[in-house]
């Protein structure tokens, strides 16, 4: 299973939740599937919850008819970028909501489930119970004075609305009154021990997900409401429960699973899902932003075990750090940043931006757009350097043996060296990319073409083959296979773009190579190659320019948003 968190379907992605969740599941996936194994890629929009009810009672429509639109805007954009989902669900789907309930019963019946009375914020000016999210105040951990009532960004720390200091409501900002619910609360107290044996335990869990889940249950869990007063959302199972909806994150982190039967059912496969997830071989991968770290370590986990049925618990949690935009967060309410429906009308081949943003990818500390780097990895680093080096061996080999893969025939040392660090390449490549270490693993691809540059000059073989046909042809085979290795190594960052060069190294590729060991298996003795041209594009000179001086930029991202803006549906704009 590979997973990337449920965006809230009220807003269009932006670069930095692009790389954090969707695009990195994306690559996960392509390279899973590259290798042999049987994949499923799901996610879904996220869309009950009270910003989308506001917006609804606001609009006078029901909420159903603005997260319709949003989310078939979404998915084109999805496909835009390449992002091969199995199956992207939403929470409106009858699947996911008859397995939400049948799972909160399952819960309920296993007695991790109570009822009691719950002082809930109500803001008596807007007339409505103001979910956790929907109130601002001071942390009573670090002080931080824009915490909401679910959690603390600045500590991380999951909260109650009561435990803030001065809370305010954040569509009037008046002091709520707190009244007394009954609310159905889950026993997360109870599972504490087979949690934390579970994260101690699982050796493919991250520094960062494991220090902060154990350092989180050793604090103590305690129980959590599941229930909330809105109307928009999934009717809550319990006896007695029926004016109540699921909360938010409870319904959405189950998804993972609805989808995946969703997908199944679609073919006419009812129960394959649960080869997926629980099956004791399955292997399950999420792909979130570092806020998420504890629903996914521990409500999810939790709410898997509670079930008593025999699901696996998840195998990789990739949580990435901030992407930083010009050196700020992203923000939509100051504009600051770039949405991935903005971003292809700069550069419309999204294999570029995909191939920028994992080079970017936030993966152990957080990282900064800047359009001065876009530039250099675009040109420089893929043009300049990777392209030109395939492009260069492509064209000689065309030239001087008619497109036929010459054979590597007497290796000196040089030869040797640089075939064993071509070996050696797909191994740490394969490393990183089997641990979603993502980044590093581009890494390996980049120094991989560099080293094949400064082979390549110091053999110099369309010189050397007036001489000798055979050191011409040994070290033109080795550089073949660099750029084959090459151009497998980026399929999954960017598929559209590598696909474009396998196919003109002749190698029969239809949806996505298939390498069970070496990439080497692609190609036979005797192999000849397509008429070779420059595989990539560079960013031309007028966009650079534009994107190079401060105010041509301001007014050209400006004119990107004016017609972007056009396309999108109401419900979506800023
Ligand atoms: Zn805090
Ligand atoms: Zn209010």
């Amino acid at each position: 299973m590979v997973t990337s968190a449920w965006p809230y379907v009220n807003t269009v992605p932006h670069l930095g939740n692009m790389v954090g969740s969707v695009l990195s599941a994306d690559v996960f996936a392509r390279y899973l599937r590259m290798r042999g194994h049987e994949v499923v890629f799901v996610s879904g929009s996220d869309e009950h919850g009270t910003v989308i009810e506001v917006e609804a009672i606001r609009k006078g429509i029901h909420p159903k008819q603005l997260t319709d639109q949003a989310h078939e805007y979404i998915v084109k954009l999805w496909r835009e970028w390449g992002i091969s989902f199995d199956n992207y669900s939403r929470t409106e789907s009858p699947v996911h909501k008859d397995f939400v309930r049948g799972l909160m019963m399952k819960i309920y019946s296993n007695g991790y489930m109570e009822s009691r009375s719950q002082i809930v914020p109500y803001c008596p000016k807007d007339g409505i119970y103001l979910p956790d999210r929907f109130i601002r105040g001071i942390c009573p951990y670090c002080g931080a004075s824009d915490a909401r009532g679910d959690q603390c960004d600045r500590c991380g720390r999951l909260l109650d609305p009561q435990d803030l200091v001065s809370p305010q409501c954040v569509f009037c900002g008046s002091r709520p009154v707190f009244k007394a619910r009954r609310h159905w609360f889950f026993r997360l107290d109870k599972l504490e021990s087979k949690i934390l044996n579970w994260v101690l335990n699982n050796e493919c869990l991250d520094e960062n997900v494991r220090n902060f889940t154990v350092s989180w249950i050793k604090s103590g869990l305690s129980p959590r409401s599941v229930t909330r007063d809105n109307k928009w959302g999934i009717k809550a199972p319990f006896p007695g429960a029926n004016d109540k909806t699921i909360y938010v994150w409870f319904d959405a982190l189950l998804g993972y699973v609805s989808a995946t039967i969703e997908f199944f059912m679609r073919r006419g496969e009812g129960e394959r899902w649960k080869e997926f997830w629980m099956n004791p071989d399955a292997r399950t991968s999420f792909f979130i932003g570092k806020d998420n770290i504890p629903f996914h370590s521990v409500i999810l986990p939790a709410m898997l075990l509670a079930s008593n049925d025999s699901y696996v618990l998840p195998t990789i949690i990739s949580a990435t750090e901030y992407l930083m935009f010009e050196g700020q967060k992203f923000s939509k309410r100051r504009r600051v940043g770039v949405w991935i429906d903005e971003a292809l009308k700069i550069v419309s081949e999204a294999d570029y931006w995909r191939y920028a943003l994992i080079r970017m990818r936030p993966e152990d500390r957080d990282t900064n757009f800047k359009w001065v780097e876009f530039i250099r990895i675009t040109n420089s680093e893929l043009n300049d350097h990777i392209g030109n080096f395939i492009h260069r061996v492509l064209t000689l080999i065309w030239k001087h043996f008619k497109g036929r893969i010459p054979e590597v025939t007497r290796l000196d040392p040089l030869d040797r060296e640089f075939n064993e660090s071509i070996d050696r390449s797909w191994e740490s490549y394969t490393a990183y990319m089997n641990r979603a270490r993502l980044r590093a693993a581009s890494d390996v691809v980049v120094k991989l073409a560099e080293k094949g540059n400064k082979y390549l000059n110091r053999k110099a073989p369309w010189a050397r083959v007036k001489e000798s046909v055979d050191e011409a042809g040994t070290a033109l085979g080795l550089c073949f296979k660099a750029s084959l290795y090459i151009a497998v190594m980026l399929y999954p960052i960017m598929p559209r773009l590598a696909l474009r060069v396998l196919r003109m190294m002749n190698v029969e590729v239809r949806e996505a190579p298939l390498i069970i060991k070496q990439p080497t298996e692609l190609i036979k003795e005797g192999h000849r190659i397509s008429r070779p041209s420059p595989p990539f594009k560079k960013l031309s000179r007028g966009l650079i320019k534009l994107l190079s001086s401060e105010e041509e930029l301001a007014e050209f991202i400006n004119k990107v948003r004016e017609e972007v803006v056009k396309e999108r549906p109401e419900f979506l704009r800023p």
